[in-house]
């Protein structure tokens, strides 16, 4: 064995005596160190190998392994290596041990390569030794980098990745699954192209395009991605290259960035600016942004409009100075200081509701305006600008000035007439009175506000009590039946009697526009028409000389009284009275004479009737009476009665008692009466016998034709 092995190692190794200088050269030289051992013991060491272990070399020659094999590796040392090499086994090439240094403090990794050699003819082992120690401290720093790199990539507050040249995501962090909404095995199987919103895909595409022909080292865009749910998400992508060894992309990697919601705020913001643009453009208010000093900073087109300058005149200028007259409510102007934008820049508040009017240089008509102004402050609390809108309310004006004329008119119509008048609305309630009304109430001593606004009139009726109480009924369903549209109007005329005097109202109740929202009652004292009308009916009834009813009225009193005993089959009589020789007084004393015993006469007659009953002058001398509730007997007591009378109080003319008598004829209704008249008939053929049998009697003729002697029967 050993001889095998000497002369393999004079093939493998051994050094000739003559080649020796160059090998030498070669050995000093190395950064490897190389060793010879012959029955473990160092014969020989290059200096490489003492800088390595740091010993002098004629200290490091006679040392055995022993002594540099660090004691952690000895074990394996023993068993593997110096086991094989003396079992004369070829050891294995290479080994990584950890040599001690000199001292054997310290000790640092090896690469072991191992050679049978034979070395002054015996067999040796001839080791080249490199010091892994850089390599092992590259190979850790590697790790940890690796592992920091893991600890960066899973907990980066952005997505990142690496995907191959395909666009197939090779790694993701967990980040990105949150933003993409997807697991980290579902993006492995698909590719960005995959979940990039159609709309954006070709930009990306075009990107990668100039970054693999290597026009561009990255890029950045901002893209939607189709999340999981189907949404888009936005995000901000940043893309370069991973190169491999030969300098070849491989791979790309993705930073991606979540600003969805960014990107939503910014969408909400664009949106918000274009509407508020839009609005201000097309309000119907006039807009003006003045700065501090009350320049105007900016106008919209209605303010243009208003006030009859174009935006970019009126940029720069002050509101005082853009050549327009600006006068408050009553006509006071407003000059420069007492401006609207000065006063809200010194009371720091705003103006609200302020009517302006507007007289521009070449026009004569003044526009009105309603103004708001505000003061708007930066975020240091200064005045950053003021804000004035300016709503166009000229038509308006003229129009409530039209009204205020039109309104004024109505109520000096209203109170110009007599009636007492109210506009009540569709609840019954008063909205408006005449001065009548008031003075009316005012005279009447009402308790409340003579206006009466505010009073439910209906309501005020419905609470009449009293003798009254059917007229207010009677009037309230009357306003109803009108303010409901059942009847076009209404009217009534009613007493209103007080002790002091007698007084007749009409109440007329009338729709003031077609849907009845309004109506309007008024009331006219209608006494003196009443009065009239009173005087006239009691002048066409009543006999003027006697006062007594005249013909006419007593037979429709008659009439009624028949009809009434008729239906009642209660008795009635009448008499038919005629003055005796009449017309000897006329003779004797003249008309006047005449009219006095007429009159005289009446006087008796009407001191004898009871209430129910009536009598009538129907005649130049000649008298009716209708006795209710009287039968033959009470009437003929009664004609008694009247010729007694008349003959106790004759008449006095001139001085003179003129004594006079009566003729009377009496009847009374029967079964067989077919009417008043011919009862009166009756009492007339009565009378005529009377006349005949020779006057200052009374005859009585009933339906059966009898005759009855009267008491001065002669
Ligand atoms: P006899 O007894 O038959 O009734 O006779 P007499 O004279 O009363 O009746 P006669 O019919 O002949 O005359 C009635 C007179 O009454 C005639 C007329 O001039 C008179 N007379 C009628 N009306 C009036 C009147 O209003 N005033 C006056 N003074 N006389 C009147
Ligand atoms: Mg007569
Ligand atoms: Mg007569």
């Amino acid at each position: 064995m050993q001889n095998d092995g000497q002369s393999e190692g004079a093939s493998t190794g051994q050094i000739p005596v003559e080649d020796g200088y160059v090998f030498r050269t070669l050995l000093d030289k190395m950064t490897d160190g190389v060793i010879v051992a012959q029955d473990y013991r160092f014969i020989f060491a290059n200096p490489a190998m003492h800088r390595m272990l740091g010993y002098a070399h004629d200290e490091f020659i006679g040392i055995g392994f022993d002594a540099v094999v660090a004691p952690e590796f000895l074990g394996i040392w023993n068993e593997r290596f110096r086991q094989r090499i003396g079992e004369g086994e070829e050891p294995l090439n290479t080994y990584e041990v950890r040599f001690l240094c000199k001292g054997g403090q310290d000790s640092l990794p090896v690469e072991l390569n191992a050679n049978r050699v034979t070395f002054g003819g015996r067999r040796a082992v001839l080791c080249i030794i490199r010091d892994i120690s850089r390599r092992r401290y590259i190979e850790q720093a590697l790790r940890d980098s690796e592992l920091r790199f893991r600890g960066t990539f899973e907990q980066a507050a952005v997505g990142i990745a690496v995907l191959d040249l395909d666009g197939r995501w090779e790694m993701v962090n967990g980040k990105l699954c949150g933003i993409l909404g997807y697991s980290e095995d579902e993006l492995r199987n698909r590719t960005f192209q995959d979940i990039t919103h159609p709309d954006d895909l070709q930009t990306d595409l075009q990107y990668v395009e100039q970054l693999l022909r290597g026009d561009i080292s990255n890029y950045s865009m901002e893209k939607r991605y189709l999340h999981k749910d189907g949404q888009a998400a936005w995000a901000r992508l940043t893309v370069s290259l991973l190169y491999d060894t030969e300098n070849q992309p491989s791979h790309f990697i993705a930073v991606i960035e979540d600003i969805h919601n960014q990107r939503m705020a910014q969408t909400a913001l664009a949106d918000s600016e274009l509407r508020h643009r839009l609005l201000m453009h097309n309000l119907h208010a006039g807009i003006l942004i003045c700065a501090p000093d009350a320049r105007i900073l900016y106008a919209n087109p209605e303010a243009s409009r208003m006030l009859r300058l174009d935006a970019g005149t009126m940029a720069g200028l002050k509101v005082a100075d853009i050549g327009c007259e600006f006068a408050d409510e009553h006509g006071n102007a407003l000059s420069a200081d007492t401006d609207l934008v000065r006063r809200v820049l010194m009371s720091g508040r705003e103006m609200k509701d302020l009517v302006i009017s507007i007289t521009h240089p070449d026009v004569t008509e003044r526009g009105w305006v309603l103004v708001h102004a505000y003061p708007e402050f930066d975020t240091s609390s200064r005045f950053k600008q003021i804000v004035v809108m300016l709503i166009d309310i000229t038509d308006r004006q003229r129009l409530e000035a039209e009204l205020e004329a039109d309104r004024k008119l109505k109520a000096a119509a209203l109170d110009a007439m007599t009636a007492h008048v109210a506009v009540l609305d569709k609840r019954g309630q008063i909205v408006e009175t005449n001065a009548s009304w008031r003075k009316f109430a005012l005279r009447s001593q009402y308790a409340g506000d003579p206006t009466f606004l505010g009073v439910n009139y209906l309501d005020a009726l419905s609470r009449v009590g009293g003798p009254d109480q059917s007229l207010a009924t009677q009037a309230c369903e009357g306003i109803l039946s009108v303010m409901l549209g059942r009847s076009p109007l209404f009217q009534m005329d009613y007493p209103c009697h007080c002790p002091a005097e007698r007084q007749w109202f009409s109440l007329k109740v009338t729709p003031m526009d077609p849907q009845r929202e309004r109506v309007l009652v008024s009331h006219e004292n209608i006494t003196a028409i009443k009065l009239a009308e009173e005087a006239i009916r009691i002048l066409a009834n009543t006999d003027a000389l006697t006062g007594l009813p005249n013909r006419r009225h007593f037979f429709e009193t008659a009439e009624e009284e028949f009809a009434r005993a008729q239906r009642y089959e209660t008795p009635l009589a009448v008499l038919m009275v005629d003055l005796d020789n009449f017309k000897s007084f006329n003779d004797q004393y003249g008309h006047a004479g005449g009219d006095a015993v007429l009159r005289s006469f009446a006087l008796v007659l009407s001191g004898l009737l009871r209430d129910s009953d009536s009598a009538g002058r129907i005649g130049g001398e000649e008298f009716a009476v209708i006795l209710p509730h009287t039968s033959l007997d009470g009437a003929c007591a009664f004609a008694e009665r009247l010729m007694e009378r008349i003959a106790a109080n004759p008449p006095d003319i001139d001085g003179q008692p003129a004594p006079y008598t009566l003729s009377v004829g009496v009847s009374e209704m029967s079964p067989a009466s077919k009417d008043f008249s011919a009862l009166l008939i009756l009492a007339d053929k009565a009378l005529y016998r009377a006349k005949q049998s020779g006057r200052n009697r009374l005859v009585v003729l009933t339906g059966g034709d009898s005759t009855h002697p009267g008491s001065n029967a002669a």
